[in-house]
């Protein structure tokens, strides 16, 4: 299939790229770099030995986008474009939510205007909000107790891809509910860049590792977890990446949602220790009071995109710290070095 990949250029979209473009399929990257380089689009091209066209424009801006894909051919979406960092999403909702929502809207009508009818979208574990249970299958519940406009804007856009989908019965939409995506391509050469401070453990992790920022903070040790720290059901990029191009294939009139996730939980300080085993630097950190919005445990049950999609996860924690470190270690900087 000729895959028209939203946001190709950022983490998720680029290593998505790498095991499309394995699997055979040919690659439209459409990206605003707003947060993503040109040069991890390179080094995909320079990874698969193929070379993947990029179409520059900001989806959001309805009437650019439609002219930038006037003359694109696809036979498929897979949207990963959009914002995700959650405090900026709490302190600039509307931008988060005309960005988040409009691309999702123009892309639609897109599709339905050329017939293309197969759509993969990038949502998140997010959706489940407060977790009623753990781990958490996807009849669990869905927009209850979500506490920022990144989550109401993943858990809306479901919405509308249901909606879309009632109203166009032929499009055959894949929600993916993303766990705690971690870890690199294995050659170091792409991974997660991200601008600024990193919100997130593993990329923060790593630039203590590699000598970027001095101490990591805890965000709290007294959780009802078995070392009181937050647990998360951490995702190697590729596995995740293997999940989008699974989900892809088997597409089918209607809307469907999958949990990518492991199954298994690890705290902050078994990831702590996991890379300082795989980096062989140390990981100072101090314990510091709990995030707001943060809970205690969510893990996945990835029964269903095991069964139906014939898609696990083959990578451990141990691996996804050492394909970061393979991609920190050799591009202190992220693509900008
Ligand atoms: N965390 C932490 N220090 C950090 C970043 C994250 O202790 O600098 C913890 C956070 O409280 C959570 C886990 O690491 O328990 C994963 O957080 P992350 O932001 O990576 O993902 P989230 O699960 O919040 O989407």
């Amino acid at each position: 299939m000729r895959v028209l990949l939203t946001g190709g250029a950022g983490y998720i979209g680029s290593h998505t790229a790498l095991v499309l473009l394995d699997h055979g399929h040919e690659v439209v990257v459409l990206d605003d770099f707003s947060n993503s380089s040109r040069e991890a689009v390179r080094r995909v091209e320079e990874l698969s030995g193929s070379r993947v066209p990029v179409i520059e424009v900001d989806l959001a801006d309805r009437e650019r986008a439609l002219a930038a894909l006037a003359d694109v051919e696809f036979d498929a979406a897979i949207h990963c474009a959009g914002l995700k960092a959650v405090g900026e999403s709490v302190a600039q909702p509307s931008r988060y939510y005309r960005v988040n929502l409009d691309s999702t809207l123009t892309l639609l009508d897109v599709m339905r205007e050329r017939g293309v009818s197969k759509l993969v979208f990038s949502s998140s574990a997010t959706v489940y909000g407060d977790p009623a249970y753990v781990p958490q299958d996807e009849q669990h519940q869905v927009g209850v107790g979500l506490t920022n406009p990144y989550g109401w804007s993943k858990f809306m856009n479901e919405q509308i891809i249901r909606d879309a989908q009632a109203a166009w019965p032929e499009l055959g939409a894949v929600l993916l509910r993303y766990f705690n995506p971690v870890g690199a391509h294995p050659s170091g050469r792409i991974g997660e860049d991200p601008s600024g401070i990193p919100n997130n453990l593993m990329p923060f992790i790593a630039q203590v590792a590699v000598g970027v920022r001095e101490r990591l903070s805890v965000f709290g040790d007294t959780y009802p977890t078995p070392d009181g720290t937050g647990v998360r059901d951490y995702i190697h990029v590729m596995d995740l990446a293997e999940g989008h191009v699974a989900a892809l294939e088997r597409i089918e009139a209607g809307v469907v949602s999958y949990n990518l996730g492991s199954g298994t939980g690890s705290s902050v300080l078994d990831v702590v220790s996991a890379f300082e085993a795989a980096s062989g630097r140390p990981i100072p950190y101090d314990v510091v009071p709990p995030r707001p919005g943060d809970v205690a445990e969510v893990v996945a049950n990835p029964a269903k995109a095991n069964t139906e999609l014939d898609w696990r996860t083959t990578r451990s924690l141990a691996d996804a710290c050492r394909d970061t470190w393979a991609w920190q270690s050799a591009n202190p900087s992220g693509y900008g070095a």
